[in-house]
């Protein structure tokens, strides 16, 4: 086999609760070389070429039930990648074949090519893949059209508005003909959320009172809040949805390293009969096809922005990671790792 040897991130320890309210450190991971084992029938070797680090693997670092099993201590971490194959015992998927996979945070990897999905990559820019038509354009557009059932007309608030899944949000929501009315935590990223996304009002909520400038912007009330954080921002849409409005509870990134206390105004939601409707995207895998329908032209035509920011180097992943917990200009859009 032309490789024998891959590099690989492992988890080496747990974040530890009482230190740094949760946030994970530098030495819970580790660069480990491993050897690859010998191809067998059905398998491929692949080269990857970027992978994804997401908000929800720091769930998977604490030893805690969810809806994913956690991480293994001193085995590799595992996520979204996409990569081309290097040598094959498939007859379907020849050297060259773009890939993609759950073998993210390693450079090579040997796996059945059953577990691999090809990526047609004459449609988009490879790294697209993973961010505006991956899983998290995907979470995007169900939370959009499945959860939120959006109209023309709408008013929607989005927080993590210059993030990866909120940075679709926004532009989607824009598309469909709503007023889109988005936060984020610093300047460059409302910058962004103006000039490039074009949203109607952008507040840094850091420095803003949510509440207020949501009364402002909507007196009517929000028909749609879709949730990425959770925390204060929930509560300030809480008090700021109007009648039979939906709020979309995609992520609690303000609780992932320490648990927040949960909105004190939840009550309000009674009275203004709300629908309230957790998801996960892997539900909805389903809607994979007529996503792609959709989103591939909107690309090609230059009606969505494709925006990510690429960190270069395996050994950079773990900081990487460890700085998508954090609110501040790191990064903007999709965060990828480019091996
Ligand atoms: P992202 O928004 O690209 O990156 C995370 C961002 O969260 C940071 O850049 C930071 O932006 C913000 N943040 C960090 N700490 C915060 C805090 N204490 N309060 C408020 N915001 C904070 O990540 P993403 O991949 O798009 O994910 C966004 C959310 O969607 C996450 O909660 C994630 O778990 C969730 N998600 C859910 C699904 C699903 O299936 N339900 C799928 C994908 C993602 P600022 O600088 O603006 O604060």
């Amino acid at each position: 086999m032309s490789k024998t040897q891959a590099k690989e991130i492992h988890l080496r320890s747990r974040p530890d609760e009482l230190k740094a309210q949760g946030e994970p450190t530098l030495d819970n991971f580790r660069m480990v070389t491993v050897d690859l084992p010998e191809l067998q029938a059905g398998e491929v070797l692949v080269r990857n070429a970027f992978f994804s680090v997401d908000p929800y693997m720091r769930g998977r670092m604490n030893e805690a039930k969810s809806y994913v099993p956690p991480f293994a201590l001193d085995k590799p971490l595992e996520g979204a990648s996409i990569g081309q194959v290097v040598q094959s015992l498939h007859p379907d998927f020849p050297a060259s074949t773009w890939v993609q996979g759950l073998y993210g945070w390693r450079d090579y990897y040997v796996a059945p090519a059953s577990q691999l999905r090809k990526v047609d990559v004459s449609q988009a820019p490879v790294s697209a893949f993973l961010g505006l038509l991956g899983a998290t354009g995907l979470t995007a557009w169900v939370g959009l059209n499945d959860i939120a059932q959006i109209k023309e007309g709408e008013t929607i608030f989005v927080s993590g508005a210059a993030g990866a899944v909120g940075s679709v949000v926004c532009q989607l929501a824009k598309l469909r003909g709503c007023r889109v009315i988005a936060s984020a935590g610093s300047d460059a990223k409302i910058d962004f959320l103006k000039n490039e996304i074009k949203v109607d009002v952008a507040l840094n909520y850091h420095q803003a009172d949510v509440s207020a400038v949501l009364q402002s912007a909507a007196p009517e009330g929000l028909h749609v809040y879709f949730d990425n954080t959770q925390g204060p921002q929930l509560e300030a849409a809480l008090a700021n949805m109007r009648s039979h409005g939906r709020i979309v509870l995609c992520g609690a990134i303000s609780g992932y390293n320490a648990a927040v206390p949960g909105p004190r105004n939840l009550g309000v939601a009674i009275g203004k009969r709300l629908r309230l409707e957790g998801m996960i995207v892997v539900d909805h895998l389903h809607r994979m096809p007529q996503f792609l329908a959709e989103m591939v032209p909107a690309l090609r035509a230059g009606r969505l922005l494709h925006r990510e920011t690429i960190v270069h180097g395996l050994e950079q992943a773990p900081e990487a990671f460890v700085s998508l917990l954090r609110s501040g200009d790191a990064h903007i859009g999709k965060l990828l790792i480019r091996v």
